[in-house]
């Protein structure tokens, strides 16, 4: 997004004419920003044979998984739903990883039938996984290798306590179920959960999967899960993806040599891919002056819009209706019968009501988190590609609110 002749615009598209055009509140998604990240993150591991895989659970609408196919990319599925939608949109099965936590076994069965390739995280599943398809169907297997458990909570899924993976304390017992079974490992896999700021951190659970992966005779890849963190404001930090890349390929390259295979190396980014090449744009209600604050209350809640009270995560907002002039302070709240605060005292430009606000960073975990709560409907998605903005999700209406239910003819 850039200012450009005193109004916003994305891709040469003004905000406020695309919410004028499809109605507030709207989210809305720039190819552009999604190929400048693949772009960065396979150039920065291009001295490896690097794959991506997509993880769709950040942004699920079917045209950016067919953007993220054109590119080239695989898809990172973790649920049977997800791969349903992963093969409509054209992946082939074998570029789709499916990883699954504390699903049922039946899920499993019925996503192995589909062809997808399989991730496992439990020992209890390798077990049964085992006794029914022995060498037939090749897996993956995802580890834990609680990397510096409880110096960095920032890494929230290998940590001791975790429910993800299989410890790397529980390695021989992985081995004796999979030689029992005569079963095949082509793969072995980690996702530390969020907010890699430290190359150093990753590459010591880096070294943790080379020295698992030496005990594995017939991997094809090495799946290094995602993480990386993006800048949700001016200062944050964020993954330094180039070292990261520079150096870890090396090391990558000489594990192979050792090894005696070119392996593939795999990330499955969803929030470095998606995240900043989103917008929420929703319109001011009402303009509250209290005896505390200003509020700028919106046409749209947490319903909507729920990293802020889910995550006490921070959005920059602007009022994209007034680029520029004088500034006031707000709280920006929404119109949910419950607090829902999406930022507190945020200069902005001073504010009126039928202006639109406009959120950053709201291409990953945003619209796909969004609910009905307060029965609204929940908002329509735009992607501007190629210097055009799409429709590629309706805003929806009564009869969505209504579809399921089974209204009883004796009330
Ligand atoms: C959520 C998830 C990802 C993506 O994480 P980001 O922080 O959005 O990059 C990757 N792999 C698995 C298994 C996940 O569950």
């Amino acid at each position: 997004m850039e200012l450009k002749k005193n109004q916003y615009v994305i891709d040469g598209i003004p905000v406020v004419g695309l919410a004028e055009k499809h109605g507030s509140p709207l989210y809305i998604y720039e190819s552009a920003g999604m190929i400048r990240q693949y772009k960065r993150i396979t150039e920065a591991f291009k001295g490896s044979r690097v794959k991506i895989n997509y993880a769709c659970k950040a942004l699920t609408n079917i045209n950016v998984l067919k953007l993220f196919r054109q590119m080239g990319s695989g898809l990172d599925a973790v649920s049977i739903q997800e791969v349903t939608v992963g093969l409509k949109a054209g992946f082939d099965p074998r570029d789709i990883l499916y990883t699954p936590n504390c699903v049922s076994f039946q899920e499993i069965e019925e996503v192995v039938k589909m062809g997808v390739r399989i991730n496992i995280d439990n020992i209890a599943i390798l077990e049964e996984f085992g006794h029914k398809y022995g060498a037939e169907v090749p897996i993956c297997i995802r580890i834990n290798p609680h990397i510096l458990a409880g110096a960095n909570h920032k890494i929230s899924t290998g940590h001791i306590d975790s429910k993800f993976g299989i410890s790397i304390y529980q390695m021989p017992h992985v081995h004796r179920v999979v030689e029992t079974n005569g079963m095949k490992v082509e793969g072995i896999h980690m996702h530390s959960g969020s907010d890699i700021l430290d190359t150093e951190v990753f590459l010591q659970a880096a070294e943790i999967m080379f020295d698992t992966a030496k005990s594995f005779s017939d991997l094809e890849y090495v799946d290094f899960g995602s993480g990386f963190k993006v800048a949700y404001r001016v200062g944050d930090v964020s993954t330094d993806i180039e070292s990261l890349g520079e150096h870890l390929s090396v090391r990558f390259n000489r594990f192979c040599k050792e090894y005696g295979k070119d392996l593939t190396l795999i990330f499955e980014p969803g929030k470095f891919l998606v995240s900043e090449a989103g917008y929420f744009v929703a319109r001011i209600n009402v303009i509250k002056q209290t005896t505390s604050t200003v509020f700028a209350g919106l046409d749209t809640g947490m319903n909507h819009f729920i990293r802020p009270m889910f995550y006490d995560a921070y959005h920059e907002i602007l009022n994209v209706s007034k680029p520029e002039g004088k500034t006031r302070i707000y709280t920006v709240v929404g119109y949910i019968c419950e607090t829902d605060t999406f930022g507190w005292n945020r200069k902005m430009t001073e504010a009126s009501e039928g202006d639109y606000l406009l959120f950053k960073n709201a291409g990953a975990y945003c619209h796909a988190m969004s609910s009905n709560y307060n029965s609204r409907f929940r908002p329509a998605e735009v992607l501007i590609h190629e210097g055009k903005d799409y429709l590629i999700r309706k805003r929806e209406e009564m009869d969505d609110l209504l579809r399921n239910q089974l209204e009883l003819d004796i009330l």
